[in-house]
């Protein structure tokens, strides 16, 4: 068998001991297969000394799920070959190796050729993410408001288990009885932070890319305009045969003014104009479709937009994937700018970690949820910025603690609101993972866990993989 270096752990991987929640590990060693291959030499050889693994991608996690707690670490990003693509009965499935960044697949996509352009839609805004890491985060793209989440677009997993051997597991095959409820296997694996084994190859389902799309951000004086127009996304999507909304993104004005506040670190945002300060809230949607349908959508959200107080003269709009990438790397600015602040809190005090909420909230409205967003952070004192999706109220609640001491009051905050959101229905894990940071913080009763516990019994009971995720 060919096997790979493992190299003994030294200051030169310090890279590797944290990922971008500025949570930090250690490991014993470090190894980078290149094929399934050498990542089955490295287990064989860990099994042997009984040596747990930690497996990881990008180190785009936010989390701390890839980030090694002693042990082994094994990163996986070097292997990203694409190895097949099909076309059958409208299904279009391409399968890659785990490492394969979501930048690389997208000039893969465009390489498949033929008359039909396709995407993948459950792409993180975070394009350094691997595959391998989507699909163990089960992490969701700014278009989930049209595509849903991740689940769906994997076909098939090939997995190492601990025991060496290889499986492949096949959308719809095999399912399980796990707490009660049947769940297909391939499901049991999308979103278990590599505590079941490792992907060597998933097959992803690919779509058609819309004929046309724009984006359109508007803007807000009074933050809860903005809600009441989010409210009327909600319940009024405005979907019709030709078109519809497929984002449907809320930044609030702290994060805008964060964003603006580092521009100049960031080089990608120098075509952006600079925003107004003093607005409030943002609302970023993107249409996808016909043209004609496109340009009627827009319109009714133009129109109600400025019943909401938007001066549509104010708004932002673009066509064409060129432009709406620009919009995009704004929104997407907001997360790294706030990723950012906690990476240089972090350096003068290591204690500073991501402290970031990822609830979701079916059947509320926005408004409603905004409101207890804004009660339950009444008393903090360390600044934060709140954004994220508009579909399921699914935001992100950044908090950025300074010192030792408004890190705890931080810490203490997030287990009290995540216990507090769930008395209110909220899902506390949606698609961030829960990691090694946010395990302390969940109800004792959470499903997923529970789930998760039951899995590791029937994979992997030695707890041979991720040692320290979710529990
Ligand atoms: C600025 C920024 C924006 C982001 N935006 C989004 C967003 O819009 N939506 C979203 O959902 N997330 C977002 N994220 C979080 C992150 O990008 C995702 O969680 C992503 O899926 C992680 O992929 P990765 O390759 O970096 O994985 P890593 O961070 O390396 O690992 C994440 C988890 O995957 C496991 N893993 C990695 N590879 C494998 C494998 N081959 N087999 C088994 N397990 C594996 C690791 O063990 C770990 O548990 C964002 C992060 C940043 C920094």
């Amino acid at each position: 068998m060919n096997s790979r270096p493992i190299f003994p752990m030294d200051e030169s991987y310090e890279e590797y001991i944290h990922d971008e929640s500025q949570f930090s590990g250690s490991a014993q060693s470090i190894s980078f297969p290149r094929s399934e291959e050498e990542i089955c030499a490295v287990i064989s050889e860990m099994r042997e000394q009984q040596i747990p693994v930690t497996v990881q991608g990008g180190k785009t996690g936010i989390a701390g799920s890839g980030v090694p707690l002693g042990g082994h670490l094994m990163n996986v990003a070097d292997c990203s070959r694409v190895l097949e693509y099909s076309e059958t009965d409208g299904k279009y499935l391409l399968t890659v190796e785990p490492g394969l960044r979501l930048t690389e697949l997208k000039q893969e996509m465009a390489k498949l050729g033929g008359p039909v352009h396709l995407f993948w839609p459950p792409e993180p805004t975070e394009t350094s993410a691997t595959v391998g890491g989507v699909a163990a985060a089960a992490a969701s793209g700014i278009c989930s408001y049209a595509y849903g989440g991740a689940r769906q677009y994997f076909e098939a997993a090939r997995v190492v288990l601990a025991d060496g051997t290889v499986r492949d597991i096949r959308c719809g095959d095999h399912f399980l009885k796990v707490n009660g409820e049947q769940l297909d296997e391939l499901d049991a694996f999308l979103g278990s932070e590599g505590m079941l084994g490792v992907f060597s190859a998933l097959t992803l389902r690919l779509i058609p890319c819309p004929a046309e799309q724009w984006g359109i951000a508007f803007f807000f004086e009074n933050r809860q305009d903005a809600w009441r127009f989010a409210d009327e996304l909600q319940s009024d999507p405005v979907r019709s045969e030709e078109a519809q909304v497929t984002a449907a993104e809320y930044i609030d004005g702290n994060s805008i003014r964060l964003v603006e506040s580092k521009k100049e670190l960031l080089t990608k945002l120098g075509s952006i104009p600079p925003i107004d300060p003093t607005f409030d809230a943002m609302i970023y949607l993107e249409i996808a479709g016909e043209e004609a349908g496109i340009e009627s959508a827009a319109e009714i959200l133009m129109e109600r937009a400025t019943q909401f107080g938007s001066d549509p003269d104010r708004a932002w709009a673009v066509s064409g994937e060129k432009e709406i990438e620009s919009l995009r790397t704004f929104r997407h600015a907001v997360p790294e700018t706030a990723n950012l602040i906690v990476e240089e809190n972090h350096r003068s005090n290591a204690e500073i970690t991501k402290l970031s909420t990822d609830i979701s909230f079916e059947g509320k409205s926005f408004t409603q949820i905004m409101n207890w967003y804004e009660e339950c952070l009444k008393d903090l004192r360390p600044a934060h910025c709140i954004f994220g999706h508009i579909g399921e109220n699914h935001l992100h609640c950044n908090l950025f603690p300074k010192n030792s001491s408004e890190q705890q009051q931080c810490e203490a905050w997030m287990s009290w609101m995540l216990q507090e959101s769930a008395g209110l229905g909220g899902c506390v894990v949606t698609e961030n993972g829960v990691g090694k940071l946010k395990r302390r913080w969940l109800p004792s009763d959470n499903a997923l866990i529970s789930r998760m516990r039951k899995l590791k019994e029937i994979y992997d009971p030695t707890n041979f993989w991720n040692p320290g995720n979710m529990f």
